[in-house]
C-alpha cells in the first residue's frame, strides 16, 4: 500500500506539470493554430506534426558544450566582422541568415532566458545565457506576434520564436532591400556582465572596435568547435 501511493503521488504532478506548460506555450494564443508537441528531431517524444515546442524529452540530456545552428537552413547573407557602409562603417558583431518570415528559430543550445522584449532596431529580440560554456547567444529580428519564449529555461532545439517581416522587424522600413533575415551573434560570458550602452552594449548589432576585441565570437566558428 505504501509503495503504490509513494508512485501515484509524483505521477499526479508529473501530469499537473504538463499542462501547466502547454497552457503557458500554446494557450495563450488568441485563436492560435499551433499544434503543440516535441518539435526536435532528436528527442524521443519527437511530434513531426508539431508546430511549437513543448515537452520535448530526452534519453540523455544534451550536454552543454553540444551547439547546433539556430535555424534548420542557415545560411549567411552577412559575415561576421563585416564593415557595413551603411551603418557609419562599423563592424557587423554577428552573423546575418536568410530566412522567410515565419521560419522558426530554435535555442543553439540549453540555458537560461535573459532577455526576451522589444529591442529598437531589432523587432523582438532574445538571448539566452548558457553558462556551461560561459557564452551567451543572441537572436534578433524575430516576430513580435507570433509565439515567443519569454523566460525560463530552454533545451537546445526549442523553439524560440519566429523570423519577423518587414513590418515588425524593427527597420521601420530602413532597410528596403534586405529582406527578413536572422541577425545571430555570439559572445563570451554572460549578457548581464557587459553595460546597457556604449561599444560594448550586450545588445549590439554594429560595433566601433573589432567585434572580437570585445567578446564577440564567430557564430559559425563557435558552433562547428561544439556540434557532435
Ligand atoms: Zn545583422
Amino acid at each position: 500500500m505504501k509503495k503504490t501511493v509513494l508512485l501515484i503521488i509524483p505521477l499526479l504532478f508529473l501530469f499537473i506539470g504538463c499542462e501547466d506548460e502547454q497552457e503557458k506555450d500554446c494557450g495563450g494564443v488568441e485563436g492560435g493554430n499551433n499544434i503543440c508537441g516535441c518539435t526536435d528531431s532528436t528527442a524521443t517524444n519527437y511530434d513531426s506534426t508539431a508546430t511549437f515546442n513543448v515537452g520535448c524529452e530526452y534519453d540523455i540530456e544534451p550536454p552543454s558544450s553540444i551547439y547546433r545552428y539556430p535555424l534548420d537552413e542557415y545560411s549567411v547573407i552577412q559575415e561576421f566582422g563585416n564593415i557595413n557602409y551603411e551603418f557609419n562603417q562599423k563592424y557587423h558583431s554577428a552573423e546575418d541568415s536568410d530566412g522567410s518570415a515565419g521560419t522558426p528559430v530554435y535555442a543553439v543550445a540549453g540555458g537560461e532566458i535573459s532577455y526576451s522584449g522589444t529591442m529598437g532596431g531589432y523587432g523582438w529580440l532574445i538571448t539566452i545565457d548558457h553558462p556551461g560554456a560561459d557564452v551567451y547567444s543572441l537572436y534578433g529580428h524575430l516576430s513580435t506576434e507570433q509565439p515567443k519564449v519569454t523566460l525560463g529555461e530552454v533545451q537546445m532545439g526549442d523553439v524560440i520564436a519566429y523570423i519577423a517581416d518587414d513590418d515588425e522587424d524593427g527597420s521601420g522600413g530602413g532597410y528596403p532591400d534586405w529582406g527578413p533575415h536572422l541577425h545571430f551573434s555570439i559572445r563570451q560570458g554572460s549578457r548581464y556582465d557587459y553595460p546597457d550602452s556604449g561599444d560594448s552594449r550586450w545588445m549590439a548589432g554594429y560595433t566601433y572596435v573589432h567585434p572580437t576585441e570585445i567578446g564577440w565570437l564567430d557564430p559559425t566558428d563557435f558552433i562547428e568547435g561544439h556540434s557532435q
